[in-house]
């Protein structure tokens, strides 16, 4: 059977690394912290003692972590999976990162004869955890065609954007649209609370107004219950994607994008606070009477 690389088991990648042992592939783990893998362990994956180690004869690699600089060091750096990689191996990057480091990865890693996708991801952990993942492919048509039978275990849904990059742009424009619903949805609600409005009617009112969408429904009744349990998706990790995509948007369109930078303003804040909360965390922020 083939055999898998997975580097990063966090929400997202504890799942995913999962969903290759359920098809039976041969699994090699790495994560920072190895607890992470101790169940996976238990299931028949190796734990790897580095990237490297993990992505030894692997036929396919794939990367899930935070940022930019994790997915530097995981791929390429001194102990990364790009050191011992086999040439035609295919390096799949399902971290979200920003558009130029996707792009000088896809280039430092194809020079090395690797086949490149990047291939971020939208989908909650329990998608992850159940292969139902929408995978945003930048890709040569061919390497997509080839890779599949490593990308089929995690996503459902495979949308392919176009050349090595492209998976990326369109997954930081989603990030900022939901960077920007969600801090403008926590204006809004801050501003009912603090004027005193009925706020189980202000939700039905969302719920079945032009403004809903999936996740501002779901966010705003998080935000009015301020029942932040169980994060998916953090106030930094947020933050991560606003600043990425708006560094996109700078490189392309005449005019600075203001709302773009809001947002990243909000989510600095929230940021600042409480990292590691659930993004929706911000309203507490937001919602305090003027002095
Ligand atoms: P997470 O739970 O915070 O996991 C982050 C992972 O990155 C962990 O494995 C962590 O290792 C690793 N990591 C962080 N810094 C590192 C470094 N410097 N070197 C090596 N490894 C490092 O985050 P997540 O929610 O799984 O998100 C992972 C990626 O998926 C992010 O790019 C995120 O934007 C994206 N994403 C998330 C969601 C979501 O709903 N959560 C949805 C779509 C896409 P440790 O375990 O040792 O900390």
């Amino acid at each position: 059977m083939a055999h898998v690389a997975f580097i990063g088991l966090g929400r997202m990648g504890h799942g995913m690394a999962g969903r290759y042992l359920d098809a039976g592939f041969t699994l090699a783990v790495w994560n920072r912290s190895k607890a992470k893998a101790d169940d996976l362990i238990a299931r028949g994956a190796r734990w790897a003692a580095s990237p490297a180690d993990a992505a030894e004869g692997a036929d396919a690699i794939v990367t899930m972590v935070a940022d930019d600089a994790a997915s530097q060091s995981v791929w390429l750096g001194p102990d990364g999976a790009a050191t011992v990689a086999k040439p035609s191996a295919f390096a799949i990057e399902c971290s979200t990162v920003s558009h130029r480091h996707a792009l000088e990865l896809g280039g430092a890693l194809t020079s090395r004869g690797l086949r490149y996708l990047d291939c971020p991801v939208t989908g909650l952990p329990d998608a992850a955890a159940s292969g139902k993942l929408t995978l945003l492919v930048g890709a040569s048509a061919a390497d997509l065609e080839h890779a599949r039978p490593f990308l089929t275990p995690v996503g459902s849904t495979i949308r392919h954007f176009g050349p090595v990059g492209s998976g990326t742009v369109y997954k930081l424009i989603n990030n900022l649209m939901g960077a920007i619903q969600i801090a403008g949805l926590a204006e809004g609600l801050a501003i009912a609370e603090q004027a005193g409005l009925d706020m189980k009617l202000v939700l039905e009112s969302i719920e079945h107004g032009v403004t809903a969408s999936p996740g501002v429904i779901r966010h705003s009744r998080r935000m009015v219950a301020r029942d932040f349990a169980g994060a998916t998706f953090t106030a930094s990790l947020r933050h991560k994607d606003a600043s990425y995509a708006v560094a996109l948007a700078e490189g392309l369109l005449q005019d600075p994008p203001l709302v773009s930078r809001a947002a990243v303003q909000a989510y600095d804040n929230a940021k600042a606070v409480a990292p590691d909360d659930d993004e929706a965390k911000m309203i507490e922020l937001i919602s305090r009477p003027k002095a």
